[in-house]
């Protein structure tokens, strides 16, 4: 359905392998994953290695293709289609492997970055806490210091791959830093002593990944696993704005492959199920839903390829931080409605297992919640725009000028304080 015409320069060829592997993935393993069956299913990123498909974007020396972000763009619709779980994992080896590529050592990138890109050593990312996700900086998770030895106290919730990931980059406050900004600091733990990992149960869907809760009990780092070293300790929050971009990026990309492959099944059984003695498509309730959906996809490709693009030449970083939340907000609000479309085109028959638009509605409920809530985006989005808004001055066309009574000051009324 994605035309060419819209496809950067060439990925065709990344599209169409990344397109072949979604396709060999085993429909059972799916099954199994939603069933709870399967908890953590490391070969299909030990086969992503095998291809060479994990950390595109990252430099050849560790094993990456340095492909631009809008190439990921393109290989993420493609994984979207698995849903969330499987396209999570992959994205986590983006996500983490940003944070080593940018904030890590050469030790850390050979030892921990190397390996997750040959899929030989699976990441997850430990962000939220208990007590709330979107409020990062008022994380309790504390590190104390003994020596080169750092001990991780507290707990993380909702860990994808928690249950089966062997290294785990973990945000903590340093004790005795008073600036909670300055305190925070990005710990990769390796599963071991004082670390315990809790099946999540009852997901509404997300299921198999590995999604757990972690309980760290004066849990051992030591400074070779402190980010960046002993120039690590206090980047955290630099390290988190990094990953963001990440984070978002890749939830918006997988959204689109979410959407089409709900969309896609819904559009060829409108023109084979037949009602009033003429297929369902004919009707305007369904076909103008099949024209939205397409609209939506589309619009939401082009915002994702603009906010990767972004990314790619450097924008400033407030620019970067609008459209990528732009990207993650519409494409993930789009996917939802194009599921929910795909379902009600299904009429009866999509509210079972028959068809996976039940599971694809399931999985995309969560999209517009993790990697930052779409209110979180709003907030983003509203802020980055008036810190330039406010301070640029405009070249444009004074519209406002263009009314009658323009010149009436009087009746231009702000109520401003003195
Ligand atoms: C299946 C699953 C997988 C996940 N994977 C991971 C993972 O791998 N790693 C990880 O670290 N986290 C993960 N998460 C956590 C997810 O990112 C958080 O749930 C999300 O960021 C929201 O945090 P919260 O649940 O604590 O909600 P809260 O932060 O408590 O927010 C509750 C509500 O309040 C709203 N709200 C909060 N603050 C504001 C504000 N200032 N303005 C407007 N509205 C606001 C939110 O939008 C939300 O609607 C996962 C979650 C799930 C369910």
């Amino acid at each position: 359905m994605l035309t060419d015409t819209m496809l950067p320069e060439g990925v065709r060829a990344l599209r169409d392998e990344v397109r072949a592997f979604a396709a060999s993935v085993p429909h059972q393993l799916l099954l199994d994953m939603d069933a709870d069956r399967v908890r953590f299913p490391r070969e299909f990123l030990q086969e992503a290695g095998r291809r060479h498909l994990l950390g595109l974007r990252f430099d050849p020396t560790w094993g990456g293709r340095g492909l631009p972000w809008t190439a990921e763009m393109v290989a993420l619709e493609e994984l979207g289609v698995l849903g969330t779980a499987l396209p999570c994992l992959w994205s986590l080896v983006s996500i983490v492997g940003e944070a080593i590529a940018a904030f890590g050592n050469d030790e850390q990138k050979r030892r921990v970055l190397a390996p997750m890109l040959r899929g030989e050593l699976a990441a997850a990312e430990a962000l939220t806490e208990p007590r709330g996700g979107s409020d990062f900086f008022a994380a309790t998770t504390t590190a104390r210091r003994e020596g080169d030895t750092f001990y991780l106290s507290g707990q993380k919730r909702f860990v994808v791959g928690a249950e089966g990931a062997d290294v785990i980059l973990v945000y903590g406050r340093v004790e005795g830093i008073a600036d909670p900004k300055r305190a925070m600091t990005a710990f990769l733990l390796e599963r071991g002593e004082g670390v315990e990992v809790h099946h999540v149960y009852g997901l509404m869907g997300t299921r198999g990944g590995g999604t757990g809760r972690l309980v760290f009990k004066n849990a051992p780092v030591g400074l070779a696993n402190v980010l960046g070293g002993e120039a690590g300790i206090g980047r955290g929050t630099e390290v988190f704005h990094r990953m963001m971009i990440p984070e978002r990026l890749t939830s918006a990309g997988g959204a689109v492959g979410m959407g089409r492959a709900a969309f896609e099944i819904a559009a060829r059984y409108a023109d084979r199920r037949h009602a009033f003695g003429d297929k369902i498509r004919r009707f305007e309730g369904v076909s103008f839903k099949v024209a939205e959906s397409l609209t939506l996809l589309d619009a939401s490709r082009a915002l994702n390829h603009g906010a990767a693009r972004a990314v790619d030449v450097g924008e400033e970083a407030g620019t970067v931080r609008r459209l990528v939340s732009e990207a993650k907000k519409f494409a993930t609000e789009s996917a939802w409605t194009v599921v929910n479309h795909a379902m009600q085109i299904l009429g009866g028959i999509g509210y079972t297992d028959i068809y996976p638009v039940e599971r694809l509605l399931r999985d995309t409920r969560l999209i517009t919640i993790w990697t930052g809530t779409n209110e979180i985006m709003d907030l983003v989005i509203q802020h980055e725009f008036y810190r330039h808004f406010l301070a640029e001055k405009s070249t444009a066309r004074d519209v406002e000028a263009d009314a009658a009574g323009a010149a009436l000051p009087d009746e231009k009324v702000y109520n401003e304080p003195e």
